[in-house]
């Protein structure tokens, strides 16, 4: 490999050398950016180039970059108290759990971990371990959905429904069914978006049925499939859901990893709807991605049935060592705090509001099929004929975000190649973003679409 002879030149070979990095194949020709600071929601990389942000990283960092506050909480903490196991107890995660539970609006018990992919691993543990204890022996299995994304560990992956993620290391955990998601945009034609959820929640019962329902242990889902290409339910849909896992006995799982703390304009994504679920998966947005935390939180009555722990049974085996940090729980508590203070909750619906007005003409663009909102969580469907919808080529997906990226724009994309679709750009800014910040990324995206893509 060349040394390019500069100080980024340089950087960028370490990185090749040494650096193995998340899902990026390795590329000489497409070396990674460098990050080297940001505020607000910009990041510059070490050659002085500015970005805005708008992806907020992976979808968390929901107070924007450079917050003093949040780093002077974690710094007093690491002081006064680093660490100390949850197989105890302290004050931060103490405080953090009782402000969670009041966000939740219900009544919950707080787990803690370190990422999104181990909350859901605690969630599946728990609802085994509850319907084995409250006399339900067979309810092993979980139903999720198609372009689901529910992390990275075997349990959480098995819980995915997207094959690219997942044929390279199968077979993955048994017990874990899938079923296709309400993606009104491909609805059959003559089908009305209520009609055609109702019909979607219905493959969740099916599928339990077909199984035995009294195999099933629980649920699990987002309340809008985020990474998957963000779709969007009707209200239909979730109501349904709850209803069909109450009759049959089911837990529902929410994983709110990506939705919650305010982006989907609602402190979590579910309370956007009227569905009430059993357990919640949160991480991401819970520290603004400034360190790792995450956390299940179970509704009381479930947390009662292993209070009994006499013979062992009822005990709750499972452990991590880093899991509720105090220093992680006390700049958590701050990120809620600034969420509230400056109302980002609110400003994320009016903000995702304004960009799809903003963007309403470009469903007249040949290449746009649909464009879907949740909050400050946009999905932008491409497609290369509008009457088929077929998936636009991975290369003008590409393509359109390399020149966002060449005008100082970052974006995302969603999708699964292996099941033939890989199309729908995804926008989802902090919080925080300025009027100036947000009329940047509308103006941006315009340009490019309407420029050398418009043909
Ligand atoms: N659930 C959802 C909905 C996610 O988007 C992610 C991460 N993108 C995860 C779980 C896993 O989180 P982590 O990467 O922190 O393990």
């Amino acid at each position: 490999m060349q040394s390019l002879g500069n100080e980024s030149g340089l950087a960028v070979q370490k990185d090749q050398q040494y650096l193995w990095h998340n899902i990026t194949p390795y590329s000489e020709e497409n070396p990674p950016m460098i990050a080297a600071a940001a505020s607000g929601s910009w990041v510059t990389d070490i050659d002085g180039n500015k970005f805005l942000d708008g992806m907020s990283g992976l979808w968390c960092v929901n107070v924007g970059y450079g917050r003093k506050e949040l780093a002077e909480a974690a710094y007093h903490q690491l002081l006064s108290l680093p660490y100390f196991p949850l197989t105890q107890s302290h004050m931060p995660a103490i405080a953090l759990a009782e402000k969670l539970n009041a966000w939740l609006e219900g009544d919950y018990v707080i787990f803690f971990s370190n990422s999104g992919s181990e909350a859901n691993e605690a969630a599946f543990k728990i609802a085994r371990q509850y319907q084995q204890q409250t006399g339900q022996h067979y309810r092993h299995k979980f139903v999720a959905r198609y372009r689901g994304y529910h992390g990275s560990s075997l349990g959480a992956l098995s819980a995915t429904g997207q094959a690219q993620r997942k044929y390279k290391y199968e077979p993955l955990g048994g017990g874990f069914l899938h079923v296709a998601p309400p993606d009104s945009y491909r609805r059959p034609a003559g089908m009305t978006v209520e009609e055609f959820n109702l019909q979607s929640a219905q493959a969740i019962e099916d599928t339990m049925i077909w199984e035995g329902v009294e195999t099933v242990a629980a649920v699990i889902m987002e309340p809008v499939i985020t990474g998957g290409g963000v779709i969007v339910p009707h209200q239909v849909y979730l109501d349904r859901v709850q209803e069909i896992c109450r009759k049959h006995g089911v837990l529902l799982i929410m994983d709110e990893v990506i939705c919650g703390f305010g982006r989907s304009g609602c402190k979590f994504g579910h309370q956007n709807y009227s569905v009430k679920p059993d357990i919640i998966t949160m991480a991401k947005g819970l520290t603004s991605a400034y360190l790792p935390l995450s956390a299940t939180a179970v509704r009381k009555d479930i947390y009662d049935a292993f209070k009994d722990n006499s013979d062992d049974y009822g005990h709750f085996r499972h452990v991590n060592t880093f899991g509720g940090n105090p220093a992680a729980c006390a700049l958590a508590l701050r990120n809620l705090e600034i969420l509230e203070q400056e109302n980002l909750v609110e400003r994320a619906g009016i903000l995702g509001k304004r960009l799809v007005a903003e963007w309403a003409g470009l469903l007249d663009h040949k290449r746009v099929g649909d464009i879907r909102s949740f909050g400050l969580i946009l999905g932008i469907e491409l497609v290369a004929d509008k009457a088929t919808k077929q998936p636009a080529d991975l290369a003008v997906v590409k393509g359109i975000i390399a020149e966002c990226k060449a005008k100082g724009l970052i974006i995302g994309k969603n999708g699964d190649t292996v099941a033939g679709f890989n199309n729908v750009l995804t926008i989802a800014p902090p919080l925080s973003s300025t009027d100036e910040d947000i009329r940047f990324i509308i103006d941006t995206l315009k340009t490019v679409l309407n420029g050398s893509w418009a043909g």
